[in-house]
């Protein structure tokens, strides 16, 4: 039975990144489960994106439920401006713990895209308290730190930016470092460095530009030439964060250590909105002042939510868990095998893995444009046979939660094969 849901969906809903003329398969969810998503028609999919990229421990999960309930009986919402709360307190000493030393204070907002506006508005105003005026900032090409003004402003020029392009402010961007490019990438750095007020980069890992990876001791190289030029570092672990690669962060592949870091996604588990931006002491300190204009003058109605904060704490709890622990250490050594199978393949190219994610490319004529047909056509395909993946261009990509199995991740493994020989008969 269909309930009619598809056709009202349409009547009324706006979908993201959809070009609604042509979208004509939007799939009604019921329920949710562990790892899998169950449509209206009784069909039910493994989600091997994490709903992107934000469930850590399966759908629907009975702890996280538990704990928001209680709240929700408790304190659902209270303004956090005069006052706070104890899962807001809670949360930020465990995250704290967890993190570089020097990040020291925790702000609250509402999603990854907020996270980042925190961050930049901290180092523009850091600089501005001090007399200086310190306005461009420093990003990788290619980036992605969310779809609000700010964030897309130090995200790459692409489609998804070019009808706003006159609008975002100036940023300077630079390629990934390598090896062979980091002298260069310094030269570049330091002719500009007294004008940069940041730079804000994604750890190790690209995600929305299709998961492109890099290597920990060129940025990490990269991160020792900023802190000798001064300038400021947002990490964005908005992705990154909370076991995705392999560690809790990316940070701890890392020696150096940011000023600035951005949370969100995996955050709550993938159960409520909520973003953090964590900084240093002498970020905090540089708005500390008598003169009221020196306020960091920002916040949403609803910053600090106590069920997000609980929905984080309860999170963070099943995250640290050896059972937890020893499934994301699992899933990195099948991914490893199932990596090297692939890379064999003639029809695949730059495969990559970090931790839990795994990604590797189509060999395809019209190389990475988002716009590809194929990833339409292997959309479906991995659909019908009862998996959720969402294909960047020809770019596939695994980010399974960490409660999946073996049997199912191996399910997936088994079909992507299928699915593969299956394009070479039709070629
Ligand atoms: C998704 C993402 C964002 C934006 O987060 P939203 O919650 O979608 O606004 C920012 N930075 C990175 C690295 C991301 O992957």
């Amino acid at each position: 039975m269909c309930n009619g849901l598809r056709a009202r969906n349409k009547a009324v809903n706006w979908h993201p990144y959809t070009q609604m003329k042509t979208a004509d398969h939007i799939i009604p969810i019921i329920r949710g489960e562990g790892v899998y998503l169950f449509d209206n028609e009784g069909n039910r999919y493994i989600d091997a994106v994490s709903s992107w990229w934000v469930t850590l421990h399966g759908h629907a999960h009975p702890y996280i439920a538990q704990r928001i309930f209680e709240q929700l009986n408790t304190l659902e919402q209270v303004i956090f401006a005069g006052f706070t709360h104890e899962p807001a307190i809670q949360l930020s000493e465990n995250l704290l713990s967890l993190l570089p030393d020097k990040q020291e204070k925790v702000f609250y907002s509402d999603n990854g895209s907020t996270a980042v506006e925190v961050a930049l508005k901290m180092c523009i105003q850091y600089h501005h308290n001090q007399g200086k005026s310190r306005n461009k900032i420093l990003a990788f090409r290619n980036a992605y730190h969310g779809d609000t003004f700010g964030a897309m402003s130090v995200s790459g020029r692409s489609a998804w930016t070019q009808p706003f392009g006159e609008m975002l402010f100036e940023v300077i961007f630079i390629d990934l470092p390598h090896k062979d490019n980091l002298e260069e990438l310094k030269l570049e750095i330091s002719a500009i460095s007294d004008e940069l007020a940041c730079f804000i980069y994604e750890p190790l890992i690209q995600g929305a530009a299709g998961m492109l990876m890099y290597k920990a001791e060129d940025l990490n190289e990269l991160m020792t030439f900023c802190k000798e030029e001064k300038i400021l570092m947002i990490q964005d672990e908005v992705f990154t964060g909370f076991g995705r690669t392999g560690k809790l962060f990316a940070a701890d592949y890392l020696s150096e250590q940011p000023d600035m870091m951005c949370f969100s996604k995996g955050l709550t588990g993938g159960t409520l909105p909520m973003g953090i931006t964590t900084c240093t002491s002498e970020i905090y300190n540089a708005f500390l002042s008598d003169d009221p204009y020196k306020t960091l003058f920002h916040g949403h109605s609803f910053t600090a939510n106590p069920l997000s904060c609980t929905a984080a704490l309860a999170s963070m709890e099943l995250l640290l868990q050896e059972k937890t622990q020893s499934s994301i250490s699992r899933i990195c050594r099948q991914h490893s095998r199932f990596a090297i199978i692939l890379q064999e393949h003639e029809y695949i190219e730059h495969v990559r893995l970090t931790g839990t994610i795994l990604a590797w490319e189509y060999k395809n004529e019209q190389h990475t444009s988002y716009f590809n047909d194929i990833g339409k056509v292997l959309y479906e395909e991995f659909l019908s046979r009862g998996i959720l993946m969402r294909p960047l261009g020809n770019i596939l990509y695994l980010v399974p939660p960490y409660c999946i199995t073996y049997e199912d991740l191996e399910y997936i493994y088994d079909q992507i094969i299928l699915v593969l020989n299956k394009i070479k008969e039709e070629v």
